[in-house]
């Protein structure tokens, strides 16, 4: 539980969005004097700020980080979007304050509910919905927690009961949360990745190993069986590993010449059954069905589960069919990476709306998928001009103006059979306030089409 230490001190929250918000509440009913804040004047947190304030012995402050009262608090709860050289963190490590993560906390005072820690470069998010879908599915109380569902701290404040949580953890997170123990770990997979917040690639892989920290002779671990880096990492962890795999069989793969996703030798669902583009999205199916076996789930009920889930939004998300085109929205890839992926995942022709603001990458890199199957290429935003100079004698180009114009020029180019896919491979702060308003802004232009 929360150390005594605590509540005869301050403890300072930094971060006032959803989790910061959780993370005050959960403290203040467990009677730790709380001082909140958060660098921004209108922070995430929005309405609930009012509310905290209204608590006692919390103080909230906005538009400023008092870093004194900071240096002297018993423990600093940090948010997840705060990077670790964030002036208040410095001050605290400076001070020999630890710092924690709201999934420390939260975890501590979690009553009852199992959980499935999700990890790994790619993929955190649509494999923590899926799994949380097929338990639910499966008639287990279950929900999933973190970018997509309710901070574990607010669980622990509503006191609400559930069997499972399907918890999606970054590195930073793990770096946190020393005391974090799932039941069942997901390792997706491993890129190096977050090279701006990190020394080496090395630091990196050494918070993601903390994933196996607390293991035990019970713990169950779901690995990437097609990932070098992921295997080495679990190496020596306790417990049991079952495996994933794209290219061969293991305890659950894809049988591509019969088109199935199996578990070990037994048929499980068949490639068409599974409503989600592209192969990442199968590993990212298979990953959720292992760890759903091992929260106890029947096969039959596990597929069922799967092939009921829907693209997240944004994330290869089939808006609508007009006139035999299909319309795509994968705003959320704003880098090369997730671009590559959903190209990738393309059986049609398509016509590919890119640009945005330009994040360092050359879009050189696409080149040869776009080859393949690519009818045109329409730029748009800041990185325009820089995507055609990178894509010039690759595929078509034609460059659109407002995001109107894009729409309406892909309406003309596209033909019966065709997919019309919004992965615009840049962020969106050139023309839009993020990747939610300009997907959000795609999809209901499609909408009136
Ligand atoms: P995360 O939460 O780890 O960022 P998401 O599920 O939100 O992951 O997916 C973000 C992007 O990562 C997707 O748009 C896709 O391009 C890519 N992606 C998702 N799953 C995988 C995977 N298993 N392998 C590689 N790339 C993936």
């Amino acid at each position: 539980m929360i150390p005594a230490t605590w509540r005869r001190s301050v403890v300072a929250v930094v971060g006032l969005g959803k989790s910061g918000v959780a993370a005050t509440r959960l403290l203040a009913r467990e009677g730790v004097p709380v001082y909140a804040s958060d660098a921004a004047e209108r922070p995430d947190g929005g309405d609930a700020l009012a509310a905290l304030r209204a608590l006692p012995g919390v103080e909230v402050e906005l538009g400023r980080h008092d870093l004194a009262k900071i240096r002297g608090a018993a423990a600093v709860v940090v948010s997840p979007g705060v990077p670790p050289d964030a002036p208040p963190l410095a001050a605290a490590r400076e001070a020999r304050v630890p710092v924690v993560s709201e999934i420390e906390i939260g975890f501590a005072a979690l009553e009852g509910a199992r959980c499935i820690a999700i990890t790994g470069t790619n993929g955190k998010t649509t494999t923590t919905a899926l799994v949380a879908h097929v338990l639910e599915a499966a008639g287990v109380r279950a929900a999933a927690v973190g970018n997509i569902g309710r901070p574990l701290a607010d669980i622990a404040v509503a006191g609400d009961r559930y069997d499972w949580l399907a918890v999606e953890v970054s590195s930073f997170q793990l770096h946190d949360s020393p005391h974090f123990a799932p039941d069942v770990g997901v390792l997706t997979n491993l890129a190096p990745d977050h090279l701006d917040r990190y020394p080496s690639v090395a630091a990196y892989y050494d918070d993601k190993r903390l994933l196996f920290h607390n293991a035990t002779a019970q713990s169950v671990w779901v690995l990437n069986a097609d990932d070098a880096a992921v295997l080495a990492l679990a190496q020596g962890a306790s417990g049991r590993r079952v495996g994933f795999s794209l290219t061969r069989r293991a305890d659950g793969w894809y049988d591509g010449t019969a088109q199935l996703l199996k578990l070990g030798d037994a048929p499980l669902l068949p490639r068409r059954e599974l409503k989600l583009l592209g192969d990442h999205n199968v590993a990212n199916a298979l990953a959720a069905a292992l760890a759903a076996r091992a929260a106890g789930v029947a096969p039959e009920a596990v597929a069922r589960g799967l092939g009921s889930f829907r693209a997240l939004p944004h994330r290869l998300e089939p808006v609508r069919e007009v006139g035999g085109v299909l319309w795509i929205n994968d705003s959320k890839a704003t880098n090369i990476a997730s671009t590559s992926v959903a190209v990738a995942a393309m059986n049609r022709p398509f016509v590919l709306l890119l640009g945005g603001r330009h994040k360092g990458e050359p879009y050189t890199g696409l080149a040869p998928r776009l080859r393949e199957r690519c009818r045109l290429v329409i730029v748009f935003g800041e990185a325009g001009p820089l995507v055609e100079r990178d894509l010039a004698g690759v595929v078509p180009l034609e460059r659109g103006t407002t995001f109107e114009d894009v729409v309406a020029r892909a309406r003309r180019a596209a033909r019966p059979g065709d997919v019309v896919l919004l992965s615009p491979a840049c962020s969106s702060y050139d023309m839009f306030r993020n990747y939610e308003e300009r997907g959000a802004t795609f999809r209901h232009l499609v909408e009136s089409l």
